[in-house]
């Protein structure tokens, strides 16, 4: 194959266009992939909504990759063609920045990210900065995996962030919006041991079902109080206004974690709901350290997605599924 194929964002608020152009060859440091599957995050949906500020133009979304390596650029010596890899939101990292020298490169001041600052997933092909590049093995099917490379990662964040909280107690963990991120990190809470609660939006039974059958042992609207206190809560929807609803829903010196990377405003609150040592909290990006923890676990706790697979030219339809909340699980663009 001597071209590739690209669904292509030129202006935010515009449908994605396919793009042929000639197969680019890896530089020093990089890898060719050959895509088999890459997953749909709500952050793709903020992107080509235009709620994120200066993405690269025009971008090539999606950050949820799975792929074969295709060709090896001068200097990588750590991965062999045809290896099965992933390619996760953290494109790249300055390593000498404060945060990068402090361990902390989710927090870099000039890092690249996949799919709004280089080139993503959804294409036929891809190059990627081989350092930030996953071995992903040969177990489960690659549509089946691609939303572990995001909603996977960014839930064990926000999830270890949560736990912080309360280490030893039979944790009961609360998850606002059940979407690709929640489903997964259910998965691992409840294998785990903890107590999950599930919320969604009001009469969304659906989702309810579908948390109750992943294990949750309660399912409710987001204004509805679980039947015991939390020991933390864990915010995916990008809605604001859960932030006071999930503070009343949390135990004293229990945690709020933002996981998303746009919210809508946090309406004013009473300062009792954040007394008696409640914290809220955001979690941005992901460390390699947070991949390698996580990809590591989520086969052991036998991770499975409930995806929707559509061909790489629907990737404008998939979006809308999404953005409308069509979806249970996590959408797929199968190139
Ligand atoms: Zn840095
Ligand atoms: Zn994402």
């Amino acid at each position: 194959m001597t071209t590739m194929r690209a669904m292509v964002l030129t202006r935010p608020g515009m449908p994605l266009t396919m793009r042929e152009s000639p197969l680019p060859a890896p530089g020093a440091g990089e890898l060719l992939i050959a895509i088999a599957a890459c997953g749909v995050c709500r952050t793709d949906l903020h992107v080509v909504d235009g709620d994120l500020p200066q993405p690269k133009l025009p971008i090539v979304p999606g950050h949820e990759i799975v792929g074969r390596v295709a060709a090896i650029g001068p200097g990588v010596t750590d991965f062999a063609i045809g290896e099965r890899v992933g390619v996760p939101w953290l494109g790249a990292t300055c390593g000498h920045c404060p945060y990068c020298r402090d361990g902390r490169e989710n927090l870099c001041d000039t890092p690249l990210f996949t799919g709004y600052t280089r080139d993503g997933g959804f294409a036929s092909h891809t190059i990627a900065d081989a350092r930030y590049c996953f071995p992903l093995g040969e177990d489960g099917d690659d549509a089946g995996i691609a939303p572990w490379l995001c909603a996977g990662l960014i839930g064990w964040r926000s999830y270890r962030m949560a736990a912080e909280g309360g280490r030893d107690r039979n944790f009961a963990l609360g998850l606002y919006g059940f979407g690709a991120a929640a489903h997964i990190l259910a998965q691992v809470a409840i294998w785990q041991g903890r107590r999950l609660y599930a919320f969604t939006r009001a009469g969304d039974g659906a989702a309810q079902d579908f948390a109750r059958s992943l294990g949750a042992v309660w399912a409710g609207a987001s204004h509805e109080m679980p039947p015991e206190p939390l020991d933390a809560a864990i915010i995916f929807a990008p809605v604001g206004a859960l932030v006071p609803l999930a503070l009343k829903a949390v135990r004293k010196g229990g945690r709020v974690v933002c996981g998303g990377i746009h919210m809508s405003d946090i309406p004013a609150f009473p300062y009792a709901l954040l007394w008696e040592e409640r914290k809220v909290m955001s979690v941005a990006n992901l460390t390699r350290e947070d991949a390698r923890e996580f990809l590591a676990i989520a086969p052991k706790a036998d991770v499975h997605c409930t995806v929707a697979r559509y061909p790489l030219d629907r990737a404008n339809e998939a979006l809308a599924d999404l953005r409308d909340g069509r979806l249970q699980g996590a959408a797929v663009l199968v190139p």
